[in-house]
């Protein structure tokens, strides 16, 4: 090894680090963006039976609050 590679090394080194903590952090479905509860949500990986869920669990409680009115 020589004077230049023993210097570059390190960086690579911590390069690799970095892209392993990218990765990890990021959206498993995208892999886009850093993976967060606002992500989850609104992933455009997202399957969306998620979103049909949600409206579903809204109309109910609109549905719930009209009823106590
Ligand atoms: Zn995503």
């Amino acid at each position: 090894m020589n004077k230049e590679e023993g210097e570059k090394l390190p960086i690579y080194k911590e390069m690799e680090r970095r892209n392993n903590d990218t990765f990890e952090k990021s959206c498993q479905r995208c892999k886009e963006e850093d993976e967060d509860w606002i992500h989850i949500w609104n992933c455009k990986k997202n399957n969306p039976s998620i979103y049909e869920l949600i409206d579903e669990v809204i109309e109910i409680q609109i549905k719930e609050m009209e009823a106590e009115n």
